[in-house]
Formats: C-alpha cells, sequence, structure tokens
C-alpha cells in the first residue's frame, strides 16, 4: 500500500476546497492536507458577495477575515417598489482567501499541488494527468460545477466590470438589483456593490432559459447605464467578469437522494456537489456549512475519520436536496410560469415581504409560514401555469420528453 501524502487530499483549489483546508486546520493543529489544483494559483481571481446572516451563527467570527468589504445595509429596485434592507452584506475574494489559508500552507500543514489536473478521484486516492497516484485518508472533490442529466436547469448569467471613477462616485450601499431596466429575455438586473468611494462593480445580469452570454452586447448596456443610471462618465474599467451559474428547476429525487456511492465515491464539496442556493446559484454560505460538516466529523472520529466523513457528507447532500424542495418549485414558477418580460413581478413582489423572511429566503431556512406567505395573495404568475409546474416528477417526466424529442 502506498503511503499516504497528507491526511486529507482536495481536489480544486476554489471557494469550496479552499474553505474546508481553511477550517479543518484551523480547527485541528495535527492535521495535513494536500490542495490539488488545475491552474497556476489557488482562489482564481473572484469575489464572492453574501448576507453575513447567510452563515451559521457560531462561525460569524471565523468567517471575518476573509470579508474584503461590509456594508450594513442594501438596496433594491423594482418598476413599483424601491427599497432599503437593514441586512449585513459581505465581499470576500480570492486575496483574502489565500490569505485565510496562508499560514497553513507556511507552516507545511497544508502542501498546494499548482497546475496539476486530476483526471480519477476515487476516495482514499487520485490519479493525475501525469499517472501519478496519490493517496490519502480521504478525498473530498471539489472541481467546481459540472452538468447532469438529472438536474434540469435555468441559468443566471452575468457579465461586471469594476470602476474605478476620478471623483466620488456618490453610491452609499450596494443595490443589489435594480430591475428598473429593460427586461430582455428574461429577468434582467443591475448590480452595484461600492468598494470604495471611487471603486464600484456593475454587473448586468440575466435570468433565462439557455446559458448563451453575448457578453459585448452586455458590455454596451453596462456602460448605458453606467452613464444614463449611475451618471458616471468619467471612470476606467479595471476588472470584467463573466459568469454563468445553475439555477436548479428540478432534481431527479432518485438522484438526489442516492447515498449508494458513501463507501467508495469521494465527498464532494461546493458546487460539483450541487451546494449552492437554487435561485441565485450563490455558493458560499453553503461552502462554509460543509467545510463545519467535515471539521466536526474529523472532531468526533479522530484519527480515523474517513469513512464518517463520506458517510456524513452523503447525507448532507441528500439534507441538501430535500431543504432546496420549495426554492426549485419557486423556480419552477419563475422560469416556466411566468412571462420572461413579466418575471421581475415575482421579484418585486418577493421584495415587499418582511425582512426577517427575505434573510431567512437567502438562508434556506424558511419556515411554513413564510413559505404560505410566499405564495399566497395576487399571483404575479397564470394560475393554470403554477400548478402544471407544482409537480416536479411531472416537470421532469415533460422535460426528459422535450429532451428525447429534440
Ligand atoms: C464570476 C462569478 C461570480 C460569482 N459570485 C458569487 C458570489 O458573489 N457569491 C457566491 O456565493 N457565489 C458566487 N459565485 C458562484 C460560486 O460561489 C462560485 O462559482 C464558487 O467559486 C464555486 O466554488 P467551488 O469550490 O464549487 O468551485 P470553484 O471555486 O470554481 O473551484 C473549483 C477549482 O477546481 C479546479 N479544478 C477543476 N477541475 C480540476 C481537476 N480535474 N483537477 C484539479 N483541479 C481542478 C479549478 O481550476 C478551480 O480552481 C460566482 C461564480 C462566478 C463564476
Amino acid at each position: 500500500m502506498s503511503k499516504n501524502i497528507a491526511d486529507i487530499i482536495i481536489v480544486g483549489a476554489g471557494l469550496s476546497g479552499l474553505m474546508t483546508a481553511w477550517r479543518c486546520l484551523d480547527e485541528h493543529p495535527e492535521l495535513t492536507v494536500m490542495v490539488i489544483e488545475a491552474s497556476d494559483k489557488i482562489a482564481g481571481d473572484h469575489t464572492w458577495s453574501f448576507n453575513y446572516s447567510d452563515i451559521l451563527p457560531h462561525l460569524q467570527d471565523w468567517i471575518k477575515p476573509f470579508i474584503a468589504y461590509q456594508w450594513d445595509s442594501y438596496e433594491v429596485k423594482f418598476p413599483k417598489r424601491e427599497r432599503k434592507l437593514d441586512i449585513t452584506y459581505c465581499t470576500g475574494n480570492s486575496e483574502t482567501l489565500r490569505n485565510c489559508v496562508k499560514p497553513h500552507i507556511e507552516s507545511g500543514r497544508l502542501q498546494v499541488k499548482l497546475n496539476s489536473r486530476v483526471i480519477d478521484v476515487q476516495s482514499d486516492h487520485v490519479i493525475l494527468s501525469n499517472e501519478q497516484k496519490l493517496t490519502a485518508k480521504c478525498v473530498l472533490d471539489a472541481r467546481g460545477f459540472n452538468s447532469n442529466d438529472n438536474v434540469f436547469l435555468g441559468y443566471q448569467k452575468f457579465v461586471g466590470h469594476v470602476i474605478k471613477t476620478k471623483t466620488p462616485h456618490g453610491l452609499e450601499r450596494p443595490i443589489i438589483m435594480d430591475a428598473t431596466v429593460e427586461q430582455l429575455g428574461g429577468y434582467r438586473f443591475v448590480y452595484c456593490l461600492p468598494f470604495s468611494d471611487t471603486e464600484m462593480l456593475v454587473e448586468d445580469t440575466y435570468y433565462t432559459d439557455g446559458p448563451e452570454l453575448k457578453s459585448q452586447e452586455v458590455d454596451a448596456r453596462i456602460k448605458d447605464y453606467i452613464r444614463d443610471n449611475l451618471k458616471l462618465t468619467d471612470y476606467d474599467v479595471t476588472r470584467r467578469e463573466t459568469g454563468v451559474l445553475p439555477i436548479t428547476l428540478a432534481v431527479d429525487e432518485t438522484y438526489g437522494t442516492d447515498v449508494s456511492g458513501e463507501k467508495t465515491e469521494p465527498a464532494r464539496l461546493g458546487m460539483t456537489g450541487g451546494y449552492y442556493h437554487a435561485v441565485t446559484g450563490y455558493s458560499l454560505p453553503e461552502a462554509v456549512k460543509s467545510a463545519n460538516v467535515v471539521c466536526d466529523m474529523i472532531e468526533k472520529n479522530k484519527p480515523d475519520f474517513a469513512a464518517a466523513v463520506l458517510h456524513e457528507m452523503a447525507y448532507h447532500r441528500v439534507d441538501h436536496y430535500h431543504e432546496e424542495n420549495f426554492l426549485r418549485l419557486l423556480n419552477r414558477m419563475l422560469f416556466r410560469a411566468a412571462k420572461p418580460a413579466e418575471r421581475y413581478k415575482v421579484l418585486q413582489r418577493f421584495y415587499g415581504l418582511s425582512q426577517d423572511l427575505i434573510e431567512r429566503f437567502y438562508r434556506n431556512r424558511l419556515t411554513k409560514g413564510d413559505k404560505l406567505r410566499i405564495l399566497i395573495g395576487k399571483p404575479p404568475v397564470p394560475v393554470t401555469k403554477a400548478l402544471q409546474n407544482l409537480s416536479e416528477k411531472a416537470f421532469i417526466a415533460r422535460e426528459r420528453e422535450k429532451r428525447d424529442s429534440t
């Protein structure tokens, strides 16, 4: 039997892989971890935003070093509603994430293997593209999103420009959704994050049925928005990002609750495990939650924690599938029941609900009463269309029929 290279191998040094490494190494001074990354750096080149209240209360202090920017409120704008919400909003980035794991790299307990593509991932070993085999007590797969025939998606796609203005831009707090813009192909809104008096991210976002992104056209619309809505003309674009995030409409139950691979398959973290908020496609809070599950399992089962981690993470995935039932239903209403040009009305209505409910929605901790409150009242979608999309099973059967006939 080959010697373990570390206690844990994590494949993929992105958000979820590094969050888990950071959490486990912070809590377990005897632990060693290796992250294997296909690209030439860890943590990529990203920003990740989240509501502070999305983070489990006992981890809110721990996450602080990751936070690069924090605001104590934000705004939303719709044709018939403008609102300020007193919800703390945070953004971390690749640099802060790298800083969080840096002490562990320097101590030698976190080994980083860059420019190394893994081609096979098993629960106790990986094979690299140069055929090298590396073994560990436990392997975690954090390779990012991959699509799957059992998961039915809509998309959130966006282009963002970070701009640097010559004089203060005057935006005090984030605008999380400005949906007063022209609605094109689905639900469209602009997202503005003022990093400082003279630096801001302006992102044009589309919730649409397909993943295609005509990014040059979007670039031009961002320019128009900056000129017409933010009234800014004197600025440089210092960074540009694009993204296409999965928005889950339905998951086949047999797949969502399958734990048959728990003994042989690696535990999954992040987007590859389906750990993202079904409506927003955002995965940071789930990455923190999974990191904590792995960390707790190590604590309870030291030194032979591998089987417990695999078992717990298999069931964590099933819990996540069940917890997202209602969010997937909302997505089916948004994408299949509402007419594309009127999808914004679903969100306009939602943002009229109580702030506590809105926070619970993003935390995915809605109560039965919250769910009723979201669904009752004058529906912004046609009732017959809404009823057709209630059943996830029937939806999947229809979608599969459509796929088979094309
Ligand atoms: C532009 C953009 C903005 C986003 N903004 C937010 C946000 O504000 N808030 C939020 O919560 N979410 C956001 N998301 C969504 C989500 O949180 C991110 O995509 C997040 O980075 C996903 O984390 P992950 O660990 O699953 O995957 P990633 O962070 O993508 O990490 C996967 C890593 O695995 C590596 N890898 C892949 N295959 C292999 C292989 N075979 N061998 C070795 N390494 C491999 C990749 O190079 C990568 O470094 C955003 C996504 C994008 C694209």
